[in-house]
Order: structure tokens, then C-alpha cells, then sequence
């Protein structure tokens, strides 16, 4: 099964990275989204990170070009009708995206393939939204997707084995590296990254140490890029939480309760970077603490 055209459903921040994504690697990406304005953003953004990518010369400028060139945009999902893969990126609701599944059945070709980028919501209970579930799986990327080189490739109950191969293949020409996961909350990344996330929140909130200590501690001690709470204010507490409620719920394992400092946090407006103030105040020209 070889994908030629690529649909991205959604041109928001994960589907303007992934239409850029494929777009780079050679695939003609058609990228529809309700809003005017939100593909005319999209545009706007790739055009952007492309010429990022030319200035510290990871591409040249006729790449850049040629993967513009092959971007369509439209808010008609029949533009989607020679798309041999779909690749659903629209916000993280389950009525929304069954109701996406819906249209699409009307106009996918039969064997077209469609994936999911959602980070929390069971592939397997997708699946059955749409007219092929044999034919559907999970395709996580990861913010930002033209730097990042994770793809987590879930299988529902129903995936058939040959829907993987086509999507793992899709993956590696977009020179990203798979990582297979069972339908399970979380997947690997978020599964094992919150927690530890949480930790560091419950860390601050028993005064073990201060919010600077425990980003040096992870920093310097366990050589990770960035401590826990300045990566907690770049992913947005809320959805830090609202990951940590979905292991809590899904899991039933009380090791995931989120720590109430957290709730606390979100309560408060204070969602990290996005809102200007989560565990440090980014008003100034450096971060600081606000614990
Ligand atoms: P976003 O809000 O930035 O973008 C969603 C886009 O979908 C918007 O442009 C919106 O106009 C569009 N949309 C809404 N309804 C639509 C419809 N009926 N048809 C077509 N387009 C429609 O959201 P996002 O952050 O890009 O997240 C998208 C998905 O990716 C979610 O499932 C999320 O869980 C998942 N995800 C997000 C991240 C992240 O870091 N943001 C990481 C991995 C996965």
C-alpha cells in the first residue's frame, strides 16, 4: 500500500507542523481546516519555520519552495477525495473528531487510510466511529513537529497489519523515528514524562525544594535539557493536568492523582508560558520563580 497524496485535517499548531512535515519530504499535502483564517495562519507559519530551516541551512531554498508548492488548502473536506492517507489533527474532542470521521466516509476513497494525532483519547473507540477501522490507527507527533523526531504509532483493537507498515513507511520518509504503542492512556511519552512531572510539582508543594532547586537538581543531576516545572510551563499546566486526570481516570492507579498544587496552578489562570505566569513569571526580560 503506497501513499502518494497526504490530507491533514486541522491547521493548527500540529497540523501546520505536520502539512510542512510531509510537504518537506515530498508529499503532495492537501490541508483543510473550517476556518479561512486559520489556514491562511498556517500558511503564514510554514512559510516562516521553512525559512528557518534555510537560514541555519538544514534546506535549501528550492526545497523550501518546492514544499509550498505542494500544499492546497481548502475548507471543503471533498479536496480530501485523492488523499491516500488522512491525518486528523483537530482540537482534542471526541465529538468533534467522530463528526470528522463521518464526512470523511462520504468522501475518502475506500482504501484511504486515516490516523489520529490525538494525545489522549482511546484509538480503539475512534476506530469504531469510522468506516474502516481496519483502515485507522494513532499517528502522535510531537510540538514542534518539523524539529521533533518522535512519531508514536498506535494500533487500535482493529488496525490491520498492513495500515501499520503504510503509516510506519509514511513515518520514516518523513525522516522521523517510530515508536510502537498499544492502545493504553498515554502511549509512552506522556505515560512516563507527566508523572514525572507531577513529581516535581509535589516536590515543590511539600517543600522538599524550591522551583529553581528542582530544575537545577534535573538539569545538572539527571543531565536533562530543561528542568521539570520549566518544561511543565512550556507544555501549559492545563494540560499537564488534564494528561495526568486522563492517566488518573483510565489507569485507575492512584500513583497518578494529580498533585493538588497543580489544580491550584490552573485554578489560578496561571498556565505557564502561554498565559505569561505558571511556576515562573516570564513578564521580565528573564523567568523568575513565582515560589
Ligand atoms: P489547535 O487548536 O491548535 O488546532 C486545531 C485546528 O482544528 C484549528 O485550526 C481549528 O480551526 C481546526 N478545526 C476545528 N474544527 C474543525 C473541523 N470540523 N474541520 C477541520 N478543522 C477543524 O490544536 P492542536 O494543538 O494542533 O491539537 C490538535 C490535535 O493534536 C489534538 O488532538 C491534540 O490532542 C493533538 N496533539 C497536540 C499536541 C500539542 O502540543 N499541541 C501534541 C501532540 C498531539
Amino acid at each position: 500500500m503506497s501513499i502518494d497524496t497526504i490530507g491533514v485535517v486541522g491547521a493548527g499548531q500540529m497540523g501546520n507542523g505536520i502539512a510542512h512535515a510531509c510537504a518537506l519530504a515530498g508529499y503532495p499535502v492537501v490541508l483543510v481546516d473550517v476556518s479561512q483564517e486559520q489556514l491562511d495562519r498556517a500558511l503564514q507559519s510554514i512559510g516562516k519555520n521553512l525559512d528557518r530551516q534555510v537560514s541555519r541551512e538544514h534546506i535549501d531554498a528550492a526545497a523550501k519552495d518546492a514544499a509550498l508548492e505542494r500544499i492546497t488548502t481548502s475548507t471543503d473536506n471533498g479536496r480530501l477525495a485523492d488523499a491516500g492517507l488522512v491525518i486528523e489533527a483537530v482540537p482534542e474532542r471526541e465529538d468533534l473528531k467522530r463528526k470528522i470521521y463521518e464526512s470523511l466516509a462520504a468522501t475518502l476513497k475506500p482504501e484511504a487510510l486515516i490516523v489520529s494525532n490525538t494525545s489522549s483519547i482511546s484509538i480503539t473507540r475512534l476506530a469504531s466511529a469510522t468506516d474502516r477501522p481496519g483502515k485507522f490507527m494513532g499517528m502522535h507527533f510531537f510540538n514542534p513537529v518539523p524539529v521533533m523526531k518522535l512519531v508514536e504509532l498506535i494500533r487500535g483493537m482493529a488496525t490491520e497489519e498492513a495500515t501499520y507498515e503504510a503509516v510506519a513507511e509514511v513515518t520514516r520518509k518523513l525522516g522521523k523515528t517510530p515508536a510502537m504503542a498499544v492502545d493504553s492512556a498515554g502511549f509512552i511519552v506522556n505515560r512516563i514524562l507527566l508523572p514525572m512531572i507531577n513529581e516535581a510539582v509535589f516536590a515543590l508543594f511539600e517543600g522538599v525544594a524550591s522551583v529553581e532547586d528542582i530544575d537545577a537538581a534535573m538539569k545538572h543531576g539527571a543531565a536533562h535539557p530543561m528542568g521539570p516545572l520549566q518544561l511543565a510551563d512550556f507544555i501549559g499546566l492545563d494540560t499537564c493536568l488534564s494528561i495526568m486526570q486522563v492517566l488518573h481516570n483510565d489507569l485507575g492507579d492512584p500513583k497518578y492523582r494529580p498533585c493538588p498544587l497543580l489544580l491550584r496552578y490552573v485554578e489560578a489562570g496561571w498556565l505557564g508560558r502561554k498565559s505569561g505566569r505558571g511556576f515562573y513569571d516570564y513578564a521580565g526580560d528573564e523567568p523568575v520563580p513565582t515560589r
